[in-house]
């Protein structure tokens, strides 16, 4: 058993970290307020590979292993919340198609994304059905040479920026999830459309509800299976999770180290916060979730690199990490008192961006109950 990055990964920390420093750090304050996609962050950051990072390189990508790709999220979310994570999240789309698609869709579309020209994104929830996958209402009618789709998706990440967008619907409605099927839909095409939602936080990404009215899909666009989407869908969910999970913990990481700069600057009744031992067990609190929470992503990362992914480990990295994040966002604030409320640090940022974590790619209550069937025998270890 070994404890330490190899080299690779090390370089990869370090250099990731000079990037994210440079260019995202400074400028998440402004693109907050802005409530702009970071279209030039994103490009620099596909320029050096960082985007879509596992992505072979036969596509144009870095072709990393899953532990880097969890090292790059970490680094971009401890320099900002929230470009960080709109940057990373361009990828969102990619996974199903490079597990589950033709060549064809590969060489088309994946290219797109690594080289910055535009995010992606899947469109899963609906209105009516988040949790409950099986619940979505979008029909995938047959038509002569592909399907008709029509419904509406919402909280789509990236759903407005996106040039195409993987859209979950019902080829057999009355199916359940042994009925879904996953579709690459451009979204310059007729009948899609899409708008944006104000959120709490994150509010350089795109969010959007989207409206699919007779959207013609044709035959080479469908992705895998017909019937199989569901399937599909939980391999993606058991690597997404960890990515998810790496994502919260560099807002967990990039909070803890605010408050511990703070905590040794600030002066209250004569001496720095850090020498009260109320701050200290904060700090010392954030500092030893954090250290847990690595542990579960980097084994769940190393897991997946060996084709051994476990579900449950997934579920517990995401679980763990997105909690993490909101207890250290909630503390760091604390630790920086009436500052932390202040748009002047960056604390109020992290704690705002920080709470979506528990909600989204499947809520902690979801985690849980994924994890309590694994360990009842109902589900894979
Ligand atoms: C900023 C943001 C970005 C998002 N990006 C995307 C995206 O890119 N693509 C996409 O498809 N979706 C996206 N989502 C949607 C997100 O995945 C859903 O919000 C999430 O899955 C929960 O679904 P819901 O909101 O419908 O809540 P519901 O499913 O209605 O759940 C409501 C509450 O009930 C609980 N609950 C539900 N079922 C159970 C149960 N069986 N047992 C116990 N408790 C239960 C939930 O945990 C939750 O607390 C995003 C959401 C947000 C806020």
């Amino acid at each position: 058993m070994n404890f330490e990055f190899e080299e690779e990964h090390r370089i990869l920390r370090d250099s990731v970290r000079e990037f994210a420093e440079k260019e995202i750090m400074p400028y998440g304050k402004e693109y907050d307020e802005k409530g702009e996609y970071p279209w030039e962050i994103f490009r620099k950051a596909a320029k050096l590979g960082y985007v879509a990072a596992d992505i072979p390189e036969k596509y144009g990508g870095a072709g990393l292993d899953y532990l880097g790709c969890a090292i790059i999220a970490e680094e971009f979310t401890r320099a900002d919340s929230s470009i960080g994570s709109a940057v990373l999240t361009a990828s969102l789309g990619c996974p199903m198609v490079k597990y589950f698609g033709t060549e064809e869709q590969k060489e088309r579309y994946l290219p797109k994304v690594v080289k910055g020209e535009t995010p992606s994104a899947i469109a899963i929830t609906e209105p009516d059905a988040g949790s409950d996958v099986q619940a979505i209402k979008t029909k995938a009618e047959r038509v002569d040479g592909g399907w008709k789709l029509n419904g509406t998706k919402t909280f789509i990440t990236n759903g407005s920026v996106s040039e195409w967008v993987v859209i979950l619907a019902k080829t057999q409605p009355d199916a359940g999830y042994r009925g879904i099927s996953a579709f690459l839909v451009e979204t310059g095409w007729d009948g899609y459309e899409a708008r944006r939602i104000k959120k709490m936080g994150l509010n350089c990404h795109d969010t959007a509800e989207i409206y699919l009215k007779d959207v013609f899909v044709p035959e080479t666009h469908i992705i895998g299976q017909e019937n199989f989407g569901f399937y599909q869908l939980m391999r993606f969910f058991n690597e997404s999770r960890v990515f998810v999970g790496a994502v919260q913990l560099g807002m967990a990481v990039g909070a803890y180290e605010r408050a511990l700069e703070y905590a040794k600057q600030r002066k209250a009744f004569g001496k720095p916060l850090i020498e009260h031992q109320a701050i200290q067990f904060k700090l010392a609190d954030m500092w030893k979730d954090i250290e847990a929470a690595k542990l579960l992503i980097y084994k769940a990362a190393w897991l997946i690199d060996r084709g051994k992914a476990n579900p449950a480990l997934s579920s517990a990295a995401k679980l763990f990490a997105s909690e993490t994040a909101i207890k250290a966002t909630y503390e760091a604030l604390q630790i920086f008192g009436g500052y932390g409320y202040s748009k002047e640090y960056d604390i109020e940022r992290y704690y705002r961006d920080a709470r979506v974590g528990t909600i989204y790619e499947g809520t902690s209550e979801i985690q849980k109950l994924i994890i309590a069937r694994a360990i009842a025998g109902k589900l894979r270890l």
